[in-house]
């Protein structure tokens, strides 16, 4: 098995969505860069325009510093008991969700971005609970505890019409935190920012996309991300002898039956993803390509999405252990 990842298809997907949208760009590295390596896919997004660079925790972030990034970086912080001195130190905004992570953001002197619920009903500040916590980070704010950075909120992506009210609710909260002057309000994912480019405040949070991989529901073939200029950037391939493919799930593969897998020119289906192998339909021979690049007759990692009933970012990020 080999997992082949395209820099330079990362850093043209980011070029392509920067060039189209208004706001800058925070590429986001998350799970190992959706699978594709988190420093490789963050050095590419940095060439291709991105101008910050966002992941979940400071592990992450302070892995990115390891190895020698130096843009500003985002943790949005989903821990409970985040590591806030390491993040100071390592230079990295954290995300701020409570009041209770506020006050101990202050303690430690972090530059924030305050997180607002507009809908997601994880990870944010309740919007009930929105004025006075901005209330508070104002006087923190005033007398030097915390620096608040950004204001955001993320999308649920649960369809057109709960995503107008977050947008809706996301530009009232900005109104409320207008009083804390924040340089970044953020809010678009790669959905939003190709969809509701009215969306993108200050900075899109771009992940997704930026691996050539639509947001929204795309076809076999991956039509909607090459309309859209988007190109995958990971190919899979393997070896396949008398019908079996030397990839299974352990190698981070999804039961798949019915996915096609390209043998020399042949494309074969799946019949079952075992552990450390996978059973194709015919018994051939030779090199194979699981998932690449459309655009060169290979079958494309949406196709296996949709044999497994899921989402082209789980069959991506999967093969990050890889
Ligand atoms: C994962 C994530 C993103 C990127 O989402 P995509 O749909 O992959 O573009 C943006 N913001 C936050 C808070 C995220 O967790």
């Amino acid at each position: 098995m080999e997992r082949q990842v395209d820099a330079a298809a990362i850093a043209g997907n980011v070029a392509t969505i920067v060039a189209g949208c208004d706001a800058l760009v925070c590429g986001v590295v998350k799970a190992d860069g959706y699978g594709h390596g988190a420093d490789v896919a963050a050095r590419a997004m940095l060439e291709g325009g991105a101008s910050w660079l966002g992941v979940v925790d400071v592990a992450e972030a302070l892995a990115l510093r390891a190895a020698g990034v130096d843009a500003p970086i985002l943790a949005w912080l989903h821990a409970a008991d985040p590591d806030l001195l390491t993040a100071i130190e390592a230079g990295v905004d954290v995300g701020v969700s409570s009041l209770a992570q506020l006050e101990a953001a202050a303690l430690v002197g972090a530059t924030v971005h305050l997180k607002v619920d507009t809908g997601l009903g994880r990870n944010g500040v309740p919007l009930g609970q929105w004025s006075a916590v901005v209330e508070r980070a104002a006087v923190l704010q005033a007398s030097g505890a915390v620096r608040v950075r950004g204001v955001f909120s993320h999308l649920a992506g649960a369809g057109d019409a709960s995503d107008a009210a977050q947008v809706t609710a996301f530009a009232e909260a900005c109104a409320v935190a207008a009083v804390l002057e924040p340089e970044l309000r953020h809010l678009a994912n790669s959905s939003a920012t190709l969809a509701l480019p009215g969306a993108a405040h200050d900075m899109v949070r771009v992940g997704i996309a930026a691996y050539g991989i639509h947001p929204d529901g795309d076809d076999a073939e991956g039509s909607a991300a090459t309309a859209a200029g988007l190109r995958p950037a990971m190919r899979v391939t393997g070896t396949v002898r008398d019908g079996v493919l030397d990839v299974g799930a352990r190698h981070g593969l999804l039961p798949a039956s019915g996915a096609p897998v390209l043998v020399g020119d042949r494309v074969v289906p799946v019949v079952e993803v075992c552990a450390t192998s996978t059973a194709l339909a015919e018994s051939v021979s030779g090199d194979a390509v699981l998932w690449g690049d459309p655009a060169r007759g290979e079958p494309s990692a949406i196709a296996w999405a949709i044999a497994a009933d899921t989402i082209g970012y789980e069959v991506v990020t999967r093969m990050a252990a890889a």
